[in-house]
């Protein structure tokens, strides 16, 4: 393989109905900043039916082309016609570097399209940097229980391909002066491609709780002790416009749904204010909540690890203290 011939920063732009994901806005900053180092360009793959209009917005939040296949297969999601399509403008157009969100969907598509193009790929990384030496792509994720950080690189195959959690990277404010070309591609699919039929799309009626997109986090761990104790949360979060999250213990004991969990098998958060009450701050529970702007930390032990990261720390019981702060912002 002449990985020479490879060149360029692709992101996979993920579309739902029509709607980008957030993670593909936030992989485009990071593609900008990768593609400056290399000195290549950011081209965003957009795939699906009628979805022509997103292709300005990704120009506007980054992107310095578009590549744009449209079909009515493509309109909701399926393994087999988006890898087929992807799969080939990799290979008629060979980039270096190919980012996915690590989406459900984004979990599905990119290790197909690697196995497809004879490539590897990191999953779930948490961090993005070019090596200056050597110029490969270096790909950190957690590894071994989420007590190390691993670096990896892929040196003899192209594209170097990797899934990168939401949340993580920083998107570029939407721009409207940002310049970029559209290029249409055909899908050039048959129906033979289409080997599953979609009979039915059933939604969750649930109100879907999104804590990753939350500015204030007020998130709890064991040290409430129990469900019950659990509750306090909610009068401070209320006062505070927050949205209450926990650690995987209390998801796991049965406190809070799964959907709430932070951490590096739960989401990564990135809030303007994130109060850890009774959390220990083990290392899983860091690498979701570390980036966090501003950190306080509620703990009776004062050499819990969570402290660490806090730029704030209250020593003391959390079923007093919640209470205490909830009543303290009423008055205030
Ligand atoms: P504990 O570690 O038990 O800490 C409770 C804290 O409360 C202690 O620091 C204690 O001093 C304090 N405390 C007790 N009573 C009080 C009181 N009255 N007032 C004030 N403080 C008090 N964890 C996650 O959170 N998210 C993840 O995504 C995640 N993924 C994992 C993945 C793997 C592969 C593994 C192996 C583990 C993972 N974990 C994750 C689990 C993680 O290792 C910890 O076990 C977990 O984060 C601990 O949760 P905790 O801090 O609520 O509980």
């Amino acid at each position: 393989m002449d990985i020479n011939a490879y060149k360029g920063v692709w992101v996979f732009a993920e579309q739902r109905e029509g709607v980008l994901q957030k993670v593909s806005l936030e992989l485009l900053g990071k593609g900008r900043e990768l593609a400056e180092t290399l000195g290549v360009s950011v081209t965003a793959v957009l795939l699906g039916d009628q979805v022509k209009d997103l292709a300005q917005e990704l120009i506007y939040f980054g992107a310095d082309e578009v590549l744009l296949a449209e079909d009515a297969m493509l309109k909701l999601y399926s393994t087999e016609p988006y890898t087929k399509v992807f799969s080939r403008l990799v290979k008629e157009r060979k980039p270096e570097i190919v980012l996915f969100g690590a989406t459900a969907l984004g979990r599905d598509l990119a290790p197909r399209v690697s196995a497809r193009v004879h490539t590897g790929l990191t999953a779930d990384c948490t961090s993005l940097d070019i090596d200056e030496e050597t110029k490969n792509l270096l790909q950190t994720r957690p590894a071994f229980g989420g007590n190390i950080m691993a670096t990896i690189i892929c040196p003899d195959f192209r594209p170097q391909m990797s899934t990168v959690r939401p949340g993580v990277m920083i998107k570029l404010e939407r721009d409207e002066s940002r310049q970029g070309e559209i290029i249409t591609c055909p899908t050039d699919l048959e129906p033979a491609d289409m080997n599953v039929e979609i009979i039915e799309v059933v939604k969750e009626t649930k109100e879907k709780i999104n804590i990753e997109d939350a500015s204030v986090l007020v998130s709890g761990g064991r040290g409430l002790s129990n469900k019950e104790n659990f509750v306090i949360l909610d009068g401070l979060a209320k006062q505070l416009k927050g949205i209450v999250s926990g650690s995987r213990a209390v998801v796991d004991a049965g406190w809070i749904e799964r959907d709430r969990q932070v951490g590096q098998t739960g989401k990564t958060v990135r809030p303007g204010l994130y109060v850890a009450c009774g959390i220990s701050g083990a290392i899983q529970h860091l690498a979701g909540m570390e980036e966090s702007d501003y950190i306080v930390a509620i703990n009776k032990n004062a050499s819990a690890p969570i402290f660490d990261v806090a730029d704030l720390g209250i020593i003391g019981d959390v079923n007093k203290i919640v209470p205490a702060l909830e009543e303290a912002l009423k008055q205030a």
